[in-house]
């Protein structure tokens, strides 16, 4: 069996890792011409997601790389009132399991790095264009003209996935979920300390902040309301850089004034999307993963963690279901009323950060306190992040719905 992948993002690699691990060959092919190290800010991954990498044998190397333990939230309004705090609870969940929050361009070195290590072939510079299932193979094309074949196709291309596009093109795009989101990394000192593993999230009037300091630095993001995405393409008067830290100059000043030494690479606005829930993931050889399955909000904290998931499950399924298109559908079954759970909750979380008039915001300060004393009574994680796939299991096919 020969797996191709598309996508050398976070799940592709690990898929291919997981792979190797079952004894199946596959390849990666990925559009950027390396480990995108410069895209993207920072990522949550949660215990679910890192006792994935645990398994893999990638769990030191990820770590290693400069991550910070963030198991804590302390919630603050626009004036710096306290509002709650949250533990997550990831600190039970098991030794080197607490959640972290890493920079996306790290965390893809790092994957990379052992992918190379363990001779899994990765092939930068190759888009594809197309893909053909024969019924008994695939055919894939890339944009520079070369072709591959395959018994099984994977799109771990992400949310704006082509794969899904041509395997269903009357699936539902990725909905809109109202916020702009940035962020990036700002030298030590530049923010007032966070206390260790804890970040800082401010509910602004105006738009929705999160930090957290560490030896080396911070890490800040900001979410920003906006009803419409398209407009993120065309720069506020004077830049998005100075329109952010015009939203906070009154609430939190010495913020507004830190972000004055970030890069200006940081406030790239990328729309927040989700996806509910699409028809299919699967049709005959071909699957999606990750993103582009089920694309989340960034406020779930979990779009790397469930991609990891994913990869694992769909690596048994294509190691003990002897016929591939039922490998899949396998796969399928065993994810989707999991994922889909997140994914709302994710959208929940989101909805939170949209209020912005007077009132609103009053009501939402008003309400936050009690619900946060409310929730930090419960384990409220514990079935995303006590989830554990066990990968010396042999896959039991599901039945057919
Ligand atoms: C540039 C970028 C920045 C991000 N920044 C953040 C962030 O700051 N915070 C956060 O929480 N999440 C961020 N994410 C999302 C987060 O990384 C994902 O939710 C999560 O890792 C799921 O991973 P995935 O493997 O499904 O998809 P991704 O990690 O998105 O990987 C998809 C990969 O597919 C590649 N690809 C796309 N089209 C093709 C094609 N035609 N042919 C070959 N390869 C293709 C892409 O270049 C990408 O490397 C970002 C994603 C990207 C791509």
């Amino acid at each position: 069996m020969r797996v191709l992948i598309s996508g050398g993002g976070i799940g592709g690699p690990v898929l291919a890792i997981a792979l190797r691990r079952a004894g199946v060959d596959a390849q990666v092919f990925e559009a950027h011409d390396g480990p995108a190290t410069a895209l993207g800010s920072h990522l949550g991954l949660a215990p679910n997601g890192l006792s994935v990498l645990d398994t893999l044998g990638l769990l030191d190397t990820v770590t290693a790389a400069a991550s910070f333990p963030s198991d804590r939230i302390e919630f603050r309004s626009g004036t710096g009132r306290l509002l709650g705090t949250l533990d997550d609870g990831s600190s039970r969940q098991g030794e080197g399991l607490r959640t972290i929050t890493i920079t996306r361009g790290l965390l893809q070195t790092a994957l990379a790095g052992e992918a190379a290590a363990r001779g899994v072939p990765v092939a930068y510079g190759r888009r594809l264009v197309s893909h053909t299932d024969t019924g008994r193979g695939v055919r894939v094309a890339f944009a520079d003209g070369t072709t591959a074949e395959g018994d099984v196709l994977v799109g771990a291309d992400g949310i704006h996935s082509p794969v899904r596009r041509a395997m269903d093109p009357g699936a539902p795009e990725p909905a809109y979920t109202g916020l702009l989101n940035m962020g990036g990394r700002l030298p030590r000192g530049a923010l007032p300390d966070t206390p260790e593993g804890t970040t800082r999230m401010v509910f602004g009037r105006r738009a929705f902040l999160g930090y957290q300091t560490g030896s080396d630095g911070a890490l800040w993001f900001v979410n920003l309301p906006h009803p419409d995405q398209a407009a993120a393409d065309t720069p506020p008067a004077g830049g998005w850089k100075n329109h952010v830290r015009g939203l906070f100059a009154d609430e939190q000043p010495h913020v507004a004034a830190a972000l004055e030494q970030a890069e200006e690479t940081a406030f790239t606005p990328l729309g927040v999307y989700d996806i509910a829930s699409l028809p299919r993931w699967t049709r005959g050889r071909v699957a999606l993963l990750g993103d582009a399955a089920h694309a989340m909000s960034s406020s779930s904290g979990q779009g790397a963690s469930q991609a990891l998931e994913d990869a694992l499950v769909l690596a048994m399924c294509l190691r003990d279901v002897p016929d591939p298109a039922g490998a899949l559908r396998a796969y399928e079954r065993i994810r989707r009323d999991r994922v889909e759970r997140v994914v709302a909750e994710g959208r929940r979380r989101s909805a939170g950060k949209l209020a912005t008039g007077r009132v609103q915001v009053f009501l939402r300060d008003l309400f936050l306190p009690v619900a946060f004393r409310v929730i930090s009574r419960f384990d409220q994680h514990a079935w995303v992040f006590g989830h554990r796939v066990d990968f010396t299991d042999t896959v039991r096919v599901p039945a057919e719905r």
